[in-house]
């Protein structure tokens, strides 16, 4: 079988996973367990639309119970999990040509089976990298940052924690107006490799992408 779980749905599964240990954990009613149950599977299916009737079974968590068969649902799905794409540092380099000196991470170490988007920061110059996979194409976003003393929510995985503000000028241009720009800020954890562990959706990952490079959301 194919690979084809993204590190942002596995997440997902996993949260849907915790909410039923809980209610187990919580001696919930036998129905509302069931329902916890039901409503865990329904949201994991639609989030393969297109896939076999034998991924759909992988897929199926209705006749798990412990934690030990949930443990071993985890494990087996972690399996499919599809890597983020190859991308070389020359590919790197040539997404940032006006960055001189770029400081690229260290490719080959990379866990990319737990990678949605790949970022690193330089503290040097106070900046933070950004690539995705963008509508089959790699894309990279250069963004200034600034640390901030108060604990946030991340835009992009939601959680609480340590964040960064971030800020890009975008790509957008008007044509009556040549020196026309916006810039565009979020918070986002400064860490991305606790986002990416978070991360259950891109929705707002590309969003921010998208206007990032003037394209429309
Ligand atoms: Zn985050």
């Amino acid at each position: 079988m194919e690979k084809f779980i993204k590190n942002e749905q596995f997440n997902f599964i996993k949260k849907q996973v915790a909410l039923i240990k809980d209610s187990y954990k919580k001696n919930s009613d036998p129905t509302v367990i069931r329902a916890v149950k039901e409503l865990a599977n329904a949201k994991i299916i639609e989030l393969f639309p297109f896939i076999s009737q034998e991924q759909t079974e992988m897929l199926d968590l209705s006749k798990k119970k412990t934690d030990f068969e949930f443990d071993q649902y985890i494990q087996v799905l972690a399996q499919y999990l599809l890597p983020f794409p190859q991308v070389t540092e020359q590919e790197i380099k040539k997404m940032f040509p006006k960055a001189k000196k770029l400081k690229v991470p260290e490719l080959a170490k990379l866990n990319r089976e737990q990678i949605t988007y790949l970022s690193w920061t330089d503290i040097s110059t106070n900046k933070k990298y950004i690539i995705y996979k963008l509508n089959e194409k790699m894309i990279g976003i250069e963004c200034k940052y600034t640390l901030l003393s108060k604990d946030n929510v991340c835009s992009f995985c939601n959680r609480f924690g340590p964040v960064a503000f971030i800020s890009t000028v975008t790509k957008a241009k008007k044509a009556k107006n040549p020196d026309y720009y916006k810039a565009i800020g979020n918070y986002i954890c400064f860490d991305s490799t606790e986002c990416n562990g978070k991360i259950t959706n891109v929705d707002y990952l590309t969003t921010f992408l998208k206007e990032s490079l003037g394209e429309p959301c």
